[in-house]
This record gives C-alpha cells, sequence and structure tokens, in this order.
C-alpha cells in the first residue's frame, strides 16, 4: 500500500498542470505536447483513468474555464460548445424544445454531481460505447467541429467514433462544438436507457428514435442510434428503413426490431451478456417508437 502511495505521488509530481484561458492558449499547449498532453474539461472519466493507471499523460491540459466553449446558440441548427455540462443541456430550454431525447439523455447520465461537471465533449471524445449523449447527437445529424492550430475542420459524429475508445481527433486537436438539426415541427424522439440502477450507472442499453409521421398515422421518417451494442454508438439504418410504412400500433414493428437485433454486435460485459442485450432490443425500440407517437399527438 506503501509502496503505491509512493508510486502514485511520484507520477503525480512529474505531471505538468497546464491551465488554459481561452482556445488559442489550449491549442499551444496541446500542439506543444502532442500525444503526450491529455485535454482536462469535467475530468470525470480524465481523473478515473488517471488513478486507475489507464492514462500516464505528461500534462494535463485544463480547459474548463474557456467560457467560450460553453455556449448554446440556436438558428436552423443548433450549436452546442464541447464544454456545455449535462446539467446545462437538461436545463437549456433550446435543448428541451428541440433535442428532447439530447435533455432526457443529459438527466440519465450518473448522478446531479458527474452531470453538474461532466461534459457533451468528454462525453465524445472519451468515445465509451456506452456513452448516453451520443445517440440523441446521432439521431440529430451531429457533426463536430475540431480545431488545432492549423485551423478547423467538420465532420459528422459517426465517422468522428473510429472504435471503442478511439476517435478521428488528432492529438493536436480540441473539439470546439457540435452542431445539430432540430426536431422537425410535428416530429418526435424519445432516449431510452436500460441500466440496473436508475442513476451513477452507465447503460446496459441505450436506444434514441427521432420519427415523423405521415397523415394516415404510418410512419414517414425515421431515425435509430443505439449505444452498449456495438465496439462504438451508432444508427442502425436497416432498422430505420424496417420502421418507413409501419403503422402506429403496437406489433408493428417487429421487422424493425429484427433489424435492429441483426445489426448489433454487443458483447457480454459486468453490466449484461450479449443475449440479455438482443433479447431487450426490439421491446426498447417498440416502446421508443411508441412514446414518440405519444409525443407527436400531444
Ligand atoms: C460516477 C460516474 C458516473 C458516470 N455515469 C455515466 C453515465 O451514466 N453515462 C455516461 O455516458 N457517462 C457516464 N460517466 C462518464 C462521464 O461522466 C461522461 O463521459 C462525461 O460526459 C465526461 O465529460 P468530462 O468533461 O468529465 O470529460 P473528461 O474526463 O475531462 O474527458 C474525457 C475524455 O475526453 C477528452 N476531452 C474532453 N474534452 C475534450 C474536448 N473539448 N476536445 C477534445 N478532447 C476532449 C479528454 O482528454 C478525455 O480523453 C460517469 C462517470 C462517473 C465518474
Amino acid at each position: 500500500m506503501v509502496v503505491f502511495y509512493l508510486v502514485c505521488s511520484l507520477k503525480d509530481w512529474e505531471l505538468r498542470f497546464c491551465r488554459a484561458n481561452n482556445l488559442d492558449e489550449a491549442l499551444d499547449w496541446l500542439s506543444e505536447w502532442g500525444e503526450n498532453g491529455c485535454l482536462l474539461a469535467g475530468g470525470t472519466d480524465v481523473m478515473m483513468q488517471y488513478r486507475r493507471g489507464e492514462i500516464s499523460p505528461g500534462a494535463l491540459i485544463h480547459i474548463e474555464g474557456i467560457e467560450a466553449l460553453s455556449l448554446i446558440t440556436a438558428d436552423a441548427r443548433t450549436h452546442v460548445g464541447a464544454l456545455a455540462t449535462h446539467s446545462r443541456l437538461a436545463a437549456d430550454a433550446d435543448i428541451r424544445s428541440r433535442h428532447v431525447a439530447l435533455a432526457s439523455a443529459a438527466r440519465l447520465v450518473g448522478g446531479w454531481q458527474t452531470q453538474a461537471t461532466g461534459t457533451v465533449g468528454g462525453n465524445i471524445c472519451n468515445a465509451s460505447p456506452a456513452a448516453d449523449l451520443a445517440p440523441p447527437l446521432l439521431i440529430a445529424d451531429a457533426h463536430v467541429t475540431l480545431a488545432s492550430k492549423g485551423g478547423e475542420r467538420r465532420l459528422p459524429l459517426e465517422e468522428f467514433f473510429v472504435d471503442r475508445r478511439t476517435t478521428a481527433r488528432r492529438p493536436d486537436e480540441l473539439l470546439t462544438a457540435i452542431d445539430l438539426e432540430p426536431l422537425p415541427l410535428g416530429g418526435g424522439e424519445r432516449y431510452l436507457k436500460l441500466g440496473r440502477r436508475r442513476a451513477m450507472d452507465v447503460a446496459i442499453v441505450g436506444l434514441a428514435v427521432r420519427l415523423s409521421l405521415g397523415r394516415d398515422n404510418t410512419i414517414e421518417a425515421a431515425r435509430v442510434a443505439a449505444c452498449s451494442v456495438a465496439a462504438t454508438p451508432r444508427r442502425v439504418p436497416d432498422a430505420e428503413a424496417a420502421l418507413l410504412g409501419a403503422r402506429m400500433e403496437e406489433g408493428a414493428f417487429a421487422d424493425a426490431g429484427r433489424a435492429l437485433v441483426a445489426a448489433v454486435t454487443p458483447i457480454d460485459d459486468g453490466r449484461g451478456t450479449a443475449s440479455y442485450r438482443r433479447r431487450v432490443l426490439p421491446g426498447l425500440l417498440e416502446q421508443a417508437v411508441m412514446q414518440c407517437g405519444e409525443e407527436i399527438r400531444r
């Protein structure tokens, strides 16, 4: 035990802490430290990983204080700063009206302490297969903006997620913002999270659905995205296609349920088995679709 604490203290002693007051300072630090620099936003993932010895950066580049990166604004699309916290997302009027699924996903992340500190940028850049915000962002056609000293680039969130814990972010890049397509007029969306407890636990399965209905009460447009069922959170085009034209009544979504199960590649882990995850998906899809229907009719 004594040796453990000694090693930890020595490790801490060598670690540089760089507090960035603005984006330019953060990009300077990133360019200087390269792969050896680790961005620190809310720190809810980073500090756990550091303490567990999973990461050993030379420098922590603290960006939490960069106010400009936590703004949420709305025009034809919604622009969410990377440092917007889960609490902020859950409380923001534009997010609550234009991105119902995202607001409810933010309320389901961990407990209130994690929601007050953890950020949307950290949730995405950590690239956990179970990231709760990812499915609601994916059904909103999210694009991410990455900045470096060389300039900016924007890419679809789907392309940003490369593999488990791996993103398309280069070591000198910082995620500044995410832009989203709002829920169309008359549309409905839901995020359903199956977890072991209501709080403080990541999803066994997470599923987001966005729907628009035609006059005859059939599904005219559908987007479906899931987390915790593959190496990365993802859209499920086959399930979306199978929902099109389906009437809004219980039992009408069996084909979409089968398409969803066929598209995922879940694993067994401490929270659930792959077969359990496959078994619950069709029911979760039906529940989400029916709830979207209720929201649209309201
Ligand atoms: C008790 C507890 C419960 C939790 N429950 C959940 C849960 O239910 N659902 C869930 O999805 N997550 C959960 N988490 C994980 C975590 O809280 C979230 O992923 C959170 O959003 C991470 O944000 P952060 O600002 O704390 O990220 P940090 O820990 O600061 O960073 C996470 C990663 O992203 C990188 N990063 C951060 N910001 C940027 C940026 N702007 N540009 C580039 N890279 C960046 C960091 O370098 C690091 O690799 C939980 C964590 C804890 C400790």
